[in-house]
């Protein structure tokens, strides 16, 4: 049932390069089930890249999106909408956050932060206070700012002059953080578990001696709370499991379900050095995006959806390691809540993506996280049901690849 107009090697003809999609093209989505343009069926557990926490199509989204749809689309920031002010109320009053400002992506949520805690470093410090530390390894976008930010070399090359003021120290390394830090020192940004880097979470005594150490130097602490938030690790925003709290928190993939939203949250005296005129975007906080970020978090932030993350975390990692004692395909299993990676055993390291071939011809959808590690973002409230069928599906996959080797 191919709908003969466009297919996968349209997008060689018509497409920028910079992608290199999967071989078949899905058209339709419900629940954690996908079909492609031929009518074949597909088990999620890719979520969008961790961005379709509610699963494909939730009704209750499709509802607040129609509704909103035929009331208002856009305003533009010379006004201000009900949707984006209800979402910011929520948002303020579930988190530590005070203030909002809306963005259309990660990235965007993140240039925000990074250009306000260098404007509050100057308003409070002067002008030597602009250094930024994150991570090796930390993703946080791929706009100019965000790639010098993130720790991955390889999005930066060839993009060069990239901007100044950014120091990179390795990960779950408070040494390093100690002999990097100083009173140029800005603000410090971390993933409280780097996602893209391989699904690495954060020691938690690291994690409260780089709070330590940030308020030592009068430096700003961001969390990139891309990947991690909005429920994806079993609670509502993964520093609330960490006893940390950051100055700064970004979010966007999973907050809106699907719908392109970002948002940088802070404190109100923060907020202060984002004084009218400073920063602003044409989209952020339209009513469309606000209105479904809006009915998402209602459902995301119930304490019971939240626990069935933890059910469903065990169930899968239960089953990548029964998978993994018949295998031996896997080296470690980690990471929390449905922000799960198997990092294959050391003989199959840098062949991810052949394992995510395998997996969709078997029905099955995955993401790696770098070369050696497969990834699994599923729904928040993937059915236990299609759960224990994508695993046996992946079997049958890896068992595949290992015949024909
Ligand atoms: C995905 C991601 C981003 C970038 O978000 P975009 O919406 O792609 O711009 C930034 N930080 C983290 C941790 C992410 O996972």
């Amino acid at each position: 049932m191919s709908t003969g107009q466009v297919g996968r090697e349209t997008f060689d003809e018509v497409m920028v390069p910079n992608y290199n999609p999967q071989a078949i093209v899905p058209v339709r989505g419900e629940g954690s089930r996908l079909w492609d343009q031929e009518g074949r069926e597909y088990i999620d557990f890719a979520g969008g890249i961790a961005v379709n926490a509610l699963g494909h199509c939730h009704p209750a989204l499709v509802e607040a999106l129609e509704t909103q749809g035929r009331k208002l689309w856009h305003l533009s920031n010379v006004y201000t909408n009900e949707p984006a002010l209800k979402l910011a109320q929520q948002l303020t009053q579930k988190t530590f956050a005070e203030r909002v400002f809306f963005a259309n992506s990660g990235a965007e949520a993140n240039e925000a932060a990074f250009k306000l805690a260098r404007k509050y470093g100057h308003d409070h410090h002067g002008e030597g206070k602009f250094e930024i530390i994150s991570f090796e390894q930390s993703f946080h976008g791929r706009t100019l700012f965000t790639v010098t930010v993130g720790g991955q070399l390889k999005y930066r090359q060839g993009f060069e002059p990239v901007p100044g003021g950014v120091t990179h120290v390795p990960y779950n390394d408070i040494g390093a953080l100690k002999k990097a830090i100083s009173e140029r020192t800005c603000a410090v940004v971390m993933e409280p578990i780097q996602g893209e880097g391989g699904v690495i979470p954060a020691d938690p005594l690291f994690a409260q001696q780089v709070r330590q150490l940030c308020d030592d130097h009068q430096a700003l602490l961001i969390y990139d709370e891309i990947q991690t938030g909005a429920g994806r690790t079993g609670h509502l925003y993964e520093y609330m499991a960490m006893g940390v709290t950051p100055d700064i928190l970004t979010s966007a993939k999973g907050l809106g379900c699907g719908f392109p939203i970002g948002a940088m949250l802070t404190r109100a005296d923060i907020a202060e050095s984002f004084g009218f005129g400073a920063h602003g975007s044409t989209f952020g906080g339209n009513p469309l995006g606000c209105a479904v970020a809006g009915r998402a978090l209602e459902l995301i932030s119930d304490p019971q959806l939240l626990v069935g993350v933890g059910e469903r975390h065990d169930q899968l990692v239960e089953g990548l390691r029964q998978i993994n004692s018949r295998q031996r395909i896997f080296r470690e299993i980690r990471g929390k809540g449905l922000l799960i990676g198997a990092e294959l055993v050391e003989s199959w390291h840098g062949q991810a993506g052949q394992f995510l071939a395998a997996a969709r011809e078997q029905g099955v959808l995955l993401l790696m996280a770098g070369p050696n590690v497969l990834r699994f973002t599923p729904s928040l409230i993937m059915p236990q049901g299609d759960i224990s069928e994508g695993l046996a599906k992946l079997e049958t996959a890896i068992g595949r690849i290992k015949a024909s080797e």
